[in-house]
C-alpha cells in the first residue's frame, strides 16, 4: 500500500510580500497538500502559477481540471516531495522530515534576503539600503575570505555575535597596520590567519582608537539589516533565524571631530591631482567635486547634466570664478536621487570654476557628469578603489580617504564662516551633525581652492 498521498489546492490569498515589489510572482499558485500518517498537514507552495481556466473552476479549491498543463510542474514538485518524505518516514528520520516539511526551514541565503530587503525598501531609501548591504557583505567577506559571490550564498544565520566580534578585531588590527609603511601591512588573509592562530590582540573597547568610527558605522549599517525594524517591515516575507546576537554587539568608543590634515598634505594631493586632468579626467573630476565642493562619493556618482545650472547673475561669485555655472545638489525624485538628509529639502549650490565647468560641459549629452562611459561597477570602483588608493598614499595615517576631502572642505567652511554655513554647504540635516564632527577648529587653515560661499 502506498504510504501517504498528495493533492493540489488552488491558492486563495496572495502573500503580501514579494521578492520584487509589486510583482506577485507566483500568485495564484498551486499549493501541495501532503498527507503522511502521523504528520500534521501543511500546504507547501509549488511555485507554479495557476492558469486562468483552472482558476475559473468553481467550488472546492481542490477541484481541478483534469490534467491541465499548468498543473504539471506542481505535480512534479509534489511527487518529488512525497518521494523524499516517504523515504525519510520509512527510515524514521522524523526530525529531518519535519524540517523538510517547513517546520524549521533552513535560514535563507544572504542573496535571497538582499532581494527581499531591497524590493520592500521604500524608493527613497534604496540608496542607503545598498550602502547597508555593501557594509554587511564586506564584513562577512573580510571575516570569511570568501568571494563576494560566495558570500551571497551563505545563510543569513552566519551573522553571529562571534562574526561581529571577530570582524571588529580584524578591523582594529587592519587599522593599526595603516600607520606602518606599505610593505609591512598585513593582507586580509594574513590577518585572518593571525586571528585563527590566536595571535591578534583582543578587541580594544576602552580607548577611542582611530578607525573605531568606521567600525561603528559599518557595523551599524549591517545591523540595521538584521534589526527589528528591517525584520518587521522589509523582511517580513522571510522566516529568519534569531539574529539578536549579531545585533547586540555594542559600538566602540570613537573620537568624534575631524582633525586637520597635516600641513602640506592638501598641497601634495592637489599637485598629484593636477596631473589626472591629462591622464584620467574622470579621476580628476571626482577629486575636484569632492575637494572643491565637499560632495559625498555617492553624490559624485549621481551627478547629472541637469545638476548644472547657469546663473546670469550669480548671487555669489569669487573674482576669479567662471561664467556663472552652478552645481545644484538637491533631492531629485525624477532621477531617484536623495540626499543623505532625505527628509529635508536642502538645496546646495556651488560655483563651478571655469576649468571644471569647461570639462563638465563637454559632457552635456552624457547621462553622468562623472565617468559616463563606464559601467556602474567601473564607476564605483574608480572612486572607491582607484581614488581611495591614490589618496591613501598621502593619508596613510587616516581611516578615511575620499571622505577626508569632504571633511577638509567642510572644516574649512566651518573655520571661516561658522557652523550654519558649514551645515548648509555640507548638506547636513542639522547643524548639530556639523558640530559633532567638525567642532575641532582647524589649527592648520587651508586655502579654499575653488568654491566660495553663498550670499
Ligand atoms: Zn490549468
Amino acid at each position: 500500500m502506498a504510504l501517504g498521498s498528495f493533492c493540489l489546492v488552488r491558492q486563495r490569498k496572495p502573500v503580501n510580500r514579494w521578492a520584487r515589489a509589486g510583482v506577485p510572482e507566483f500568485f495564484p499558485n498551486w499549493i501541495v497538500m501532503l498527507r503522511l500518517p502521523g504528520l500534521p498537514r501543511r500546504g507547501e507552495s509549488a511555485r507554479a502559477p495557476i492558469c486562468d481556466l483552472c482558476l475559473a473552476v468553481e467550488g472546492s479549491p481542490t477541484v481541478a481540471r483534469p490534467d491541465c498543463r499548468c498543473q504539471r510542474p506542481a505535480r512534479e514538485f509534489a511527487t518529488e516531495l512525497l518521494k523524499t518524505s516517504q523515504h525519510l518516514w520509512r527510515q524514521n528520520r522524523l526530525q529531518a522530515l519535519r524540517e523538510l516539511r517547513g517546520g524549521r526551514r533552513a535560514a535563507p541565503a544572504l542573496r535571497r534576503v538582499q532581494e527581499v530587503y531591497m524590493a520592500n525598501l521604500p524608493e527613497r531609501m534604496k540608496q542607503s539600503g545598498r550602502e547597508n548591504w555593501n557594509a554587511l557583505l564586506s564584513i562577512v567577506e573580510q571575516v570569511t575570505g570568501l568571494s563576494p559571490e560566495a558570500v551571497l550564498e551563505l545563510p543569513i544565520s552566519c551573522l553571529s555575535k562571534q562574526l561581529a566580534l571577530d570582524w571588529m578585531r580584524l578591523r582594529q588590527a587592519y587599522n593599526a597596520d595603516l600607520s606602518k609603511p606599505e610593505g609591512e601591512r598585513r593582507s586580509w588573509g594574513q590577518l585572518r590567519a593571525a586571528l585563527k592562530a590566536g595571535e591578534l590582540p583582543g578587541l580594544v573597547i576602552d580607548v577611542p582608537l582611530p578607525g573605531n568610527y568606521t567600525i561603528n558605522t559599518m557595523l551599524g549599517k549591517a545591523k540595521s539589516i538584521a534589526g527589528k525594524k528591517s525584520r518587521s517591515f522589509y523582511l517580513n516575507a522571510l522566516e529568519l533565524p534569531d539574529l539578536s546576537g549579531f545585533c547586540s554587539v555594542s559600538r566602540l568608543i570613537a573620537r568624534h571631530g575631524h582633525e586637520a590634515l597635516e600641513r602640506g598634505v592638501i598641497a601634495k594631493i592637489e599637485e598629484q591631482a593636477a596631473g589626472w586632468r591629462k591622464t584620467n579626467v574622470d579621476l580628476w573630476i571626482a577629486h575636484q567635486l569632492m575637494s572643491r565642493m565637499g560632495l559625498r562619493p555617492r553624490e559624485v556618482l549621481a551627478a547629472r547634466r541637469s545638476w548644472l545650472e547657469y546663473e546670469k547673475e550669480p548671487r555669489f561669485r569669487p573674482a576669479e570664478a567662471g561664467a556663472g555655472w552652478i552645481l545644484v545638489v538637491r533631492n531629485r525624485p525624477e532621477e531617484n536621487f536623495w540626499q543623505k538628509a532625505r527628509g529635508k529639502a536642502i538645496t546646495r549650490r556651488y560655483v563651478v570654476d571655469r576649468d571644471l565647468a569647461a570639462v563638465l560641459l563637454r559632457r552635456r549629452r552624457k547621462p553622468w557628469l562623472f565617468a559616463p562611459d563606464l559601467a556602474p561597477t567601473g564607476r564605483r570602483n574608480l572612486i572607491e578603489r582607484t581614488l581611495s588608493k591614490e589618496l591613501r598614499r598621502f593619508l596613510a595615517s587616516r581611516k578615511g580617504t575620499n571622505y577626508e576631502l569632504r571633511k577638509h572642505y567642510i572644516s574649512t567652511i566651518y573655520s571661516k564662516h561658522g557652523r550654519e554655513a558649514a551645515a548648509a554647504q555640507g548638506g547636513h540635516a542639522t547643524s548639530e551633525t556639523t558640530e559633532g564632527y567638525y567642532a575641532t577648529r582647524l589649527g592648520v587653515l587651508p586655502t579654499v581652492t575653488g568654491a566660495e560661499l553663498a550670499g
